[in-house]
């Protein structure tokens, strides 16, 4: 059974790893040189950036990583926080700092510290929403892709609906109310709640439907560990997991066209780059993964519609540097800015982190949201000019968080959507997947083709590094359970476990 993976994002390598594990004959097509996509770390000037992602979770015991290191045998070279340990700080407005500490108990009191007692029934509010929704959606096939997902979600979801019927009305409200409708009116706790679901939901707290902001909350206490090397040491130790097991990760290969006949999918058309820049492939499988954004894949699709971004889609703005350690001033890896100006989002790499920059020097990099239509059509001139401007504003707000940068910088590299367009492949640049507003916004991993399916930020639980890599797990489950060698997806995986190399399935 020849499977084609097409993009080595996070997504789709988690598929891809666990196929090959399952003893599928795996390609993966990667149109750039390295793997990881918004999640990759690339070398610049000596040092190792993130292209996008920084912050990664799932590294709990019930984590996506945790169950990925053990269904794969690999090892994700990070370091866990512990409990007590800021994870982050948020700078609010009148000059008050936030600190997100690893655990409850103590964000609880650090919540305490600076909002006062009446924050105490929101995060008891978020606590026990966040409980309930992770023990739900691990594999949870929603939106369902077939009959039979049909029937395991309306029995998960009534056994789920029983345990917690006392309940039961304010869950259902929480998946149409916004998270606003539980905070108090403090309007510092309002600006924190806002910051960070921007980055976790892509919209507000008055937009962010309340369960997904449960959940997206929960962030310091999911098993937050930092990548030691970068983020890309995600990708690539599931690349490494792909070829390990018999399959290939082929780089400088651009899925351009896939072929159908008789409504499946039959072939893909590849161009090549680098020393083989202007040839061209054609490769055949029985199965497709697309690891790409809708619009994106309807565009290999012949005959297909253009799907532009959703009108509220993002792209970012990124400024990496690298500084000495001397001139970081104490304090948290993340530091988010929610006062005056764009709120940037602050990631310094772990001190004595060699891998990403020599003794002494800390990398960084600095992330902000901006409008996809403000980087359209802009002429070559006017869009440099746009990208100057950016750099000075994002220097001037990290200035705001490590006083003395500007001086300090050792290098300095902007990034735009543009930026993102190019290396990722993303249309416009978008990135993020859809703001969460309700819970119908992400898509089924189903194509109108039955060989052919997508993963990443699109389809559910959506966007973030341990995100896709859930929705890696869950298509990898329905291919295995189509071709009928995986009930639940975990009991073969781990059984195939004691047959090293797993078994080839033709
Ligand atoms: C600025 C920024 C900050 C972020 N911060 C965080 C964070 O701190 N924590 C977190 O968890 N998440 C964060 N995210 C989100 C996270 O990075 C993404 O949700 C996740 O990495 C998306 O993975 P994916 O598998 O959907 O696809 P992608 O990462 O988009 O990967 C798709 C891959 O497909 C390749 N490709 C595309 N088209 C083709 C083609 N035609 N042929 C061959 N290959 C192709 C691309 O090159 C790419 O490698 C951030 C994202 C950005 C942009």
């Amino acid at each position: 059974m020849r499977v084609v993976v097409i993009g080595a994002g996070v997504g789709g390598l988690t598929v891809a790893a666990l196929l090959a594990r399952a003893g599928l004959e795996v390609t993966v097509l990667e149109h750039h040189t390295y793997p990881g996509g918004s999640a990759g770390t690339f070398w610049h000037r000596g040092f190792r950036f993130d292209a996008g992602a920084t912050l990664l979770a799932g590294f709990d015991e019930e984590g996506v990583f945790t169950r990925l290191e053990r269904r794969l045998g690999v090892h994700f070279p990070v370091r866990r926080l512990a409990p007590g340990e800021a994870l982050m700080e948020v700078w609010l407005p009148d000059g008050g700092v936030v600190a997100r500490p690893v655990g409850r108990a103590f964000e609880l009191e650090a919540q305490r510290a600076v909002f006062g007692r009446g924050v105490e029934g929101f995060w008891r509010w978020q606590e026990k929403r966040a409980l309930a929704l992770w023990r739900l959606a691990p594999g949870l096939p929603f939106p369902p892709a077939d009959v039979k997902e049909c029937l395991s979600l309306a029995q998960r979801g009534l056994s789920w609906a029983l345990v917690h019927r006392a309940d039961l009305l304010g869950l259902l409200a929480d998946l149409v109310r916004p998270t606003l409708a539980h905070a108090p009116a403090h309007p510092g706790f309002r600006r924190f709640l806002d910051a960070q679901l921007l980055i976790a939901s892509q919209t507000d707290a008055g937009h962010t439907y309340a369960l997904f902001g449960a959940a997206a909350l929960d962030l310091p206490h999911r098993g937050p560990a930092m990548p030691l090397g970068g983020m890309g040491v995600i990708a690539e130790t599931l690349a490494q997991a792909v070829v390990r097991r018999g399959g290939r990760v082929l780089y400088r290969h651009r899925a351009e066209r896939l072929q159908a006949r008789n409504g499946r999918v039959e072939a893909v058309e590849v161009v090549l780059g680098g020393r083989r820049r202007g040839e061209r492939e054609r490769l055949e499988a029985d199965l497709f993964v697309a690891n790409l954004t809708p619009g994106d894949l309807m565009a290999l699709l012949p005959g297909a519609a253009h799907q532009a971004p959703p009108a509220d889609a993002w792209g970012a703005f990124m400024l990496h540097a690298a500084i000495p350690e001397a001139a970081v001033p104490p304090g948290a890896l993340y530091r988010q800015w929610a006062g005056e100006g764009e709120w940037v989002f602050l990631s310094l790499s772990d001190p004595g982190d060699t891998r990403r920059a020599p003794p002494g020097v800390r990398v960084l990099s600095a992330s902000a949201h901006t409008r996809l239509a403000d980087w359209r059509g802009l002429s070559e001139e006017a869009y440099r000019s746009q990208k100057m401007a950016w750099q000075e504003r994002m220097v001037r707000q990290v200035e705001r968080l490590i006083p003395g940068f500007r001086e300090s910088a050792l290098c300095l590299l902007g990034a735009t959507p543009r930026t993102y367009q190019f290396y990722t492949r993303r249309q416009d640049g978008w990135v993020g997947g859809y703001p969460q507003v309700h819970p119908l916004r992400t898509s089924s991993p189903k194509t109108p083709f039955p060989n052919l399916w997508r993963v990443g930020e699109s389809i559910f639980p959506g966007q973030s590094v341990p995100a896709v890599a859930m929705g890696g797990e869950r298509v990898a489950a329905l291919v295995l359970d189509r071709l009928g060698l995986a009930q639940p997806a975990d009991a073969v995986l781990e059984g195939c476990a004691s047959a090293p190399g797993g078994h080839r399935v033709r």
